[in-house]
Parts: C-alpha cells; structure tokens; sequence
C-alpha cells in the first residue's frame, strides 16, 4: 500500500487505514467491491487506493462484463431522477 505524505485535497498529514466498499461505474454498469485497502484522510475523508488494487477491479469488472464470470453477489438498485 503506498504511503501519502500529505493529503492532494486539504494538505494534512493524518491518515487511517482501512477497508471501504468501492463503486466502479464504466458506461452505465456498475460493480461494487467490499474490503478494498485505502488510506482515508482524517481531515477531509479523501480516500487514496493502491494503484495495483484499482487495476484489479478494473481486470474482475472486464471479466464479469465481457467474459460472463460469475460475482460473489447481486443487487437490484433502484434509480430515480430528483423530483422537488
Ligand atoms: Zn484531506
């Protein structure tokens, strides 16, 4: 996991690490993926994922999309447009 010396957004230098469910979205398909590592910083809450962790989910959401793999789970997720 690699290390941030200060945070991108808020420039502090306190961060937790963690396991966070991550929602990768391409094109309208989505796949959610529990457990994921990250640093979150502790000021402002930007998460910052190893870069080989992002690759993975890319490479399972490719496989599960494109090669018919089966997912450990499924939910239906409803969706409405904001009506005042
Ligand atoms: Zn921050």
């Amino acid at each position: 996991m690699s290390s941030k010396n200060v945070c991108y957004v808020c420039g502090s230098s306190d961060f937790d690490k963690r396991t966070v469910e991550y929602i990768y979205r391409r094109q309208g398909k989505y796949l959610i993926v529990r457990d994921v590592p990250c640093e979150v910083c502790l000021h402002c809450g930007e998460r910052y994922y190893p870069g080989d962790s992002l690759l993975r989910i890319e490479e399972r959401f490719r496989e599960i999309y494109e090669q018919h793999a089966l997912p450990a789970d499924a939910i239906q997720v409803p969706i409405e447009a904001y009506v005042a």
